[in-house]
């Protein structure tokens, strides 16, 4: 194996005294301002072609459009009978790297499937929406396209995801202010 041997760069007396470097850095930033000051003038004048300049997103009044594959907030799904499908399994438990995931089976009334969910909770205060749940589900079961972002709250107990809430039996209480 080849090692190679990255030298530490010098740090001169031009970099100790930062002022060139916080010129580059404001050149960076007014490069930017106005290539898109110079974009948006010309498409308002009419010029065909030109690439947009950027916009900022007036979130939360205008919300962002997010891609179809992002990863949003969890929600179980359910079989045609509109039982869970979830067979509680705690494949998503075992691999979850965040141990976000808390679930507690019991006998299920239909001999195939043998067990299911009594309880399926989801710590979103301190899931990292890696997506490993929805990987390793044998059943389909859980996804992460709920398509809801907004999920901070007051309390790190209101950060907690609860099987019915999970399912949409439940709407979500909001979060109050700690008094
Ligand atoms: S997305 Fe990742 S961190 Fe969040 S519950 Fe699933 S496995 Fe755990
Ligand atoms: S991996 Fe799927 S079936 Fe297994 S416990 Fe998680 S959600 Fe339920």
């Amino acid at each position: 194996m080849t090692i190679k041997v990255v030298e530490r760069p010098k740090r001169t007396f031009a970099t100790q005294i930062y002022l060139i470097e916080v010129w580059k850095g404001l050149a960076i930033t007014f490069r930017h301002l106005f290539v898109n000051l110079g974009r948006h003038t010309l498409i308002a004048l009419g010029f065909k072609g030109i690439t947009p300049g950027s916009v900022t997103i007036q979130y939360p009044e205008d919300p962002a459009v997010l891609g179809k594959r992002a990863r949003t907030r969890h929600r179980l799904l359910k079989r045609d009978d509109g039982a869970p499908r979830c067979t509680a399994c705690l494949l998503c438990e075992t691999i979850c790297p965040a141990k976000c995931i808390r679930i507690t089976a019991e006998n299920a009334p239909d001999v195939i499937v043998e067990k299911r969910a009594k309880t399926f909770q989801i710590d979103l205060g301190m899931c990292v929406f890696c997506g490993y749940c929805v990987e390793a589900c044998p059943v389909d079961a859980i996804h992460m396209d709920a398509n809801d972002v907004e999920i901070a709250s007051y309390s790190r107990q209101d950060m907690i995801w609860n099987m019915p809430e999970l399912l949409g039996d439940v709407k979500k209480a909001p979060s109050k202010i700690p008094s």
